[in-house]
């Protein structure tokens, strides 16, 4: 990496003074089309170096919700400043500040990888040996200096997207907002690129708003998670809590065993602690008040019952995320 591509001092002289560490302040946003409330009245803070993810079904609101924070469409009601700025009054202050790479990246096909990069740099006031530096430090980090003179047209799709990120990040960025960025990547792809953007935000503090239906990559690296609804936030906040939530204070324990059903839930009901017990598919799933799991396997083996699976259940964000939607449809 160059100096010139992490000196802070020049940094701030290039961008001025910024008005705000609040990087993204919400309040009440709504979106009407017509008759569809795309965005419901939604609060939303970032705090800066946090990686957010924005989850929800299609057509839940996430990208309008992207459109308006960045002042590519205009509220219908509510308040949002991004870095300090107004996206509908200033769009220009907040695009400088913020990379956004859209589903579908924006790059010149015709262009060499570096000619990409050069131009980004041009675009935001960068130029000269500043912007030589910066295109190379960013194709070192995506992993593309390789490829840095070859046509975008001839990259593979995974490589589109690394470009992608260097371009957002050429213009040093503080904050970086990605729509489905791993949609259609294979597996190794996804991983690169997941790495990447925990790299920015761990080692530059950048702030990542990341929109996408990909819950496990998005429980790998987010810090704190949103899931929309239907326009509306219905739950936010770091992945554990939200979890510790729908546990509503109880143990989650897993349970297979081989006997009659009825005896088995009998025998687990009578365990001190238990709440209840429910059968899923194969499995018992016991609520209990702390891990009740030596006395399950007892209630069991006691019996003389073949004991077949037996696990604390962590609810995942998969589990969390399936879990609110059946509570809002
Ligand atoms: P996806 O995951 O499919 O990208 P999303 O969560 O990003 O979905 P949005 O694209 O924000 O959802 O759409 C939210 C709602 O607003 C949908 O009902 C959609 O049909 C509607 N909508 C979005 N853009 C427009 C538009 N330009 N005109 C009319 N309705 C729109």
């Amino acid at each position: 990496m160059t100096a010139s591509a992490t000196a802070p001092a020049k940094d701030a002289a290039r961008k001025g003074p910024e008005r705000s560490t609040t990087v993204v302040d919400a309040r009440g946003l709504t979106k009407r089309y017509e008759s569809v409330v795309a965005v419901d009245g939604l609060d939303l803070k970032l705090r800066e170096g946090e990686i957010f993810g924005l989850l929800g079904p299609n057509g839940a609101g996430k990208t309008t919700t992207i459109l308006m924070l960045m002042g590519l469409t205009e509220p219908t009601a509510g308040d949002v400043r991004v870095l300090g700025f107004d996206p509908r009054h200033e769009p220009l202050e907040v695009k400088r500040r913020v990379g956004y790479l859209p589903e579908h990246v924006a790059l010149y096909d015709d262009l060499s990888a570096r000619s990409n990069l050069l131009y980004t740099a041009d675009l935001n006031g960068i130029r000269g040996q500043e912007a030589r530096d910066i295109a190379e430090s960013a194709l070192e980090r995506v992993a593309l200096a390789d490829m840095a003179d070859r046509k975008v047209r001839e990259l593979s799709h995974g490589m589109r997207q690394r470009l992608g990120i260097a371009d957002v990040l050429v213009k040093r960025p503080r904050l970086i907002v990605l729509d489905e960025p791993t949609l259609g990547l294979d597996p190794v792809a996804v991983e690169q690129l997941l790495d990447l953007i925990l790299r920015a935000a761990r080692e530059e503090g950048i702030t990542v708003l990341l929109s996408s239906h990909q819950l496990m990559q998005v429980q790998r690296i987010c810090d704190r998670v949103g899931i929309f609804a239907r326009g509306k936030m219905v739950a936010s906040g770091p992945i554990a809590e939200l979890a510790e939530q729908l546990a509503e204070g109880l143990t989650v324990i897993e349970l297979g065993a081989e006997a009659d059903a009825a005896q088995v839930a009998d025998a687990l009901r009578a365990v001190r602690g238990v709440v209840d017990v429910m059968r899923e598919g194969a499995l018992w799933r016991v609520r209990a008040h702390g891990d009740v799991r030596p006395q399950l396997a007892r209630a069991v083996i006691d019996r003389g019952w073949p004991l077949a699976h037996l696990r604390l259940r962590d609810f995942g964000l998969e589990e969390i995320y399936l879990r609110y939607f059946e509570r809002t449809s």
